[in-house]
C-alpha cells in the first residue's frame, strides 16, 4: 500500500486529507488514483459500498480541473438527491485548499433558478441527479459542452432507477473526447452495456468480491410472528440503548407509519422517504447526521449510498423485494473499518430468503432470539 503522497496528489489535497484524518488510501483509491492522475483514460471501477469511491474519483478530478477557469469541466452524476449533496460536500471538503473552486449540487425538489445562478457564477464541478440535469439542459440553464471528466457514480443504481435515457441524453451534450469514469458496486448487464456504449477502451479495476458484503458486519436474524414485527423492533431498540441505526421498510407508507409509531412510543426516530418534501428530507438527514435522531426509518431509494459515520445497526424491518438490495442496506454500517450489525426481522413465511441472502453475501447469519422483557428491564 502506498501513501497519498506517493500516489502523486498535490499539497492542497494532501493538507485537506490530513484535516480529514485519512491516514492511508483505501484499496479502490490505491488502484484508481494513479490511473486517473497519470493518464487520460476511461475507467470502470467495481467496488462495494463504503470502500471510499468518492475520493477515488474526487481527488483526481480536483487535481485535473483548472480552478482559475470558470468553465464547467467536471460532471458527476449520482442517483439520489441525498447522494448528490453528500458528494458535493465531500468534494468541497477535499478541495477546501483549492482556491477558487466552486462545486454546485443540482437535484430536484429545490429551486432550479438558484442552482442555475450558482452554476453561472462559475462552477468547475457539477454534481447532479440525471433528472434535474436533463431538465437544466433542456431549459438551456447550463453549458456542459466543455466537460472533460464525467463520473457515473453508483451506475448500477442509476440504471435500476430507470435513468438510462436521461444519462444517454446528458452525455450527448458533452464532448466526444472527454473521459468517463464509471463507479459501481455490481456489474449487471445493463452497466456493461452502458460502459460499452459510452466508453473508449476503459481500464478496469475490481476491489474485493463484488457481491461480498464487508466482513466487519455481522448478520443476525430474528424469527417472529408477522404481527409481532413492530414489538420486535422496539425490543431490539430497548436492548441496544446506544443504537444509531437505519431501519429499512419496504414502502413509503410503512416507513412513515413505523416512524410515527416509534415517535409516539417515545423513541428518537425520523422518517426518510420520497413522499416528503426536499426540505423535510434535508431536515431529517441533518438531524440524523448530528446524532439527534437514533433511528432513521427509511425506504431503500431514500437511503441509497448514504454515508453517515458510526451507524451501529442496520435493521431490516422488512426484507427488500430484490435480495441484492440487502447488500446495499447492510453496507450502511461497518464503514471505514468499523464494525456493525445487520439485523433482519423475518416471519416464518419469509425465513427461506435468509438462505438466498447467505448465498449472495457468502456469509452466515446468526439466528437470535428477541430479547425478552425481563432482560430489557434488567
Ligand atoms: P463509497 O462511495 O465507496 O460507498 P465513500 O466514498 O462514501 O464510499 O466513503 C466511505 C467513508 O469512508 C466516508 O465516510 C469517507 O469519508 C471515508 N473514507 C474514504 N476514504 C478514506 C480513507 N482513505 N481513510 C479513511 N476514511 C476514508
Ligand atoms: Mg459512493
Amino acid at each position: 500500500m502506498s501513501t497519498f503522497q506517493e500516489l502523486g496528489l498535490n499539497d492542497d489535497l494532501l493538507r485537506a486529507i490530513t484535516d480529514l484524518g485519512f491516514t492511508e488510501p483505501s484499496e479502490v483509491q490505491n488502484k484508481a488514483i494513479p490511473i486517473l492522475l497519470n493518464s487520460e483514460t476511461d475507467l470502470v471501477a467495481l467496488a462495494q459500498t463504503g470502500t471510499g469511491k468518492t475520493a477515488a474519483f474526487g481527488f483526481p478530478m480536483l487535481e485535473k480541473i483548472d480552478v482559475d477557469s470558470r468553465t464547467t469541466q467536471g460532471l458527476i452524476l449520482s442517483p439520489t438527491r441525498e447522494l448528490c449533496l453528500q458528494i458535493a460536500n465531500e468534494m468541497k471538503a477535499y478541495g477546501k485548499y483549492c482556491k477558487g473552486l466552486n462545486v454546485v449540487a443540482v437535484y430536484g425538489g429545490s429551486s432550479i433558478s438558484d442552482q442555475a445562478r450558482d452554476i453561472k457564477r462559475g462552477a468547475q464541478i457539477i454534481v447532479a441527479t440525471p433528472g434535474r440535469m436533463k431538465d437544466m439542459i433542456n431549459r438551456r440553464m447550463v453549458d456542459i459542452s466543455k466537460i472533460q471528466y464525467s463520473v457515473l457514480d453508483e451506475a448500477d443504481e442509476m440504471l435500476n432507477m430507470g435513468f438510462k435515457e436521461d444519462i444517454t441524453d446528458i452525455l450527448s451534450h458533452t464532448p466526444e473526447d472527454k473521459n468517463t469514469w464509471l463507479f459501481s458496486a455490481t456489474m449487471p448487464r445493463e452497466v456493461a452495456s452502458i460502459a460499452k456504449k459510452f466508453m473508449n477502451n476503459p481500464q478496469e479495476i475490481t476491489v474485493g468480491n463484488k457481491n461480498e458484503s464487508t466482513s466487519n458486519v455481522s448478520h443476525e436474524y430474528y424469527l417472529v410472528n408477522a404481527r409481532d414485527r413492530y414489538n420486535a423492533l422496539k425490543r431490539l431498540a430497548d436492548a441496544n440503548p446506544d443504537i444509531f441505526s437505519v431501519v429499512f421498510c419496504r414502502t413509503k407508507r410503512d416507513t412513515q407509519k413505523v416512524a410515527e409509531q416509534l415517535i409516539e412510543d417515545g423513541y428518537n426516530a425520523g422518517a426518510l422517504h420520497g413522499d416528503l418534501s426536499q426540505n423535510q428530507r434535508d431536515l431529517v438527514m441533518n438531524a440524523f447526521r448530528k446524532n439527534q435522531i437514533q433511528m432513521l426509518v427509511a425506504t431503500d431509494v431514500a437511503a441509497r449510498g448514504i454515508d453517515v459515520d458510526d451507524i451501529t445497526h442496520v435493521i431490516n424491518y422488512q426484507l427488500p423485494d430484490e435480495i441484492e438490495t440487502y447488500t446495499h442496506r447492510s453496507g450502511r454500517t461497518g464503514r471505514a473499518g468499523k464494525t456493525g450489525v445487520s439485523m433482519v426481522i423475518v416471519s416464518k413465511s419469509e425465513v427461506r430468503k435468509i438462505k438466498s441472502i447467505e448465498r449472495i453475501i457468502k456469509r452466515q447469519f446468526d439466528k437470535k432470539d428477541i430479547p425478552d422483557g425481563m432482560e430489557i428491564c434488567e
